[in-house]
């Protein structure tokens, strides 16, 4: 499958990988939108929020948790970050296998652009 985030996940590009487990890969973006900007995503593809089943349930359940175990290592924890997934093109969306970014180390602003 043509899917960067997978070829990620098995080696074939690099990154600068903050956190794995089983289920789960965390890596700096490549273009931070802001000090602190990573990435947290199942390492089994799902191209979109609207393919979720399920059975997804868990491993989808481990991305908040991975975000946060990986703020409070690069120390964003109390002064505060956002979590965003961007779903297919009105969303945003051009990596079309699952991710929820984290930001953090500036201000955020309410609503997003
Ligand atoms: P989206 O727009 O799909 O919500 O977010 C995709 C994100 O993936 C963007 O923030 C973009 O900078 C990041 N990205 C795209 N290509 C690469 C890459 O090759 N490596 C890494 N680490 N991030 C990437
Ligand atoms: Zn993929």
């Amino acid at each position: 499958m043509d899917c960067l985030f997978c070829k990620l996940v098995n080696g074939d590009i690099p990154a600068t990988i903050l956190y794995q487990d089983d289920d789960v890969i965390a890596f700096e973006d490549i273009m931070p939108q802001a000090p602190s900007h990573f990435l947290v995503i199942p390492k089994r593809h799902i191209s979109t929020l609207n393919d979720l089943t399920d059975e997804d349930a868990s491993i989808v359940g481990k991305l908040p948790i991975a975000a946060a175990k990986v703020a409070k290592q690069i120390g964003i924890s109390d002064d505060g970050y956002r979590v965003v997934m961007n779903c297919n093109q009105m969303g945003g969306q051009t990596v079309y296998h699952i991710h929820m970014h984290v930001l953090g180390g500036r201000q955020m602003t309410w609503p997003p652009g």
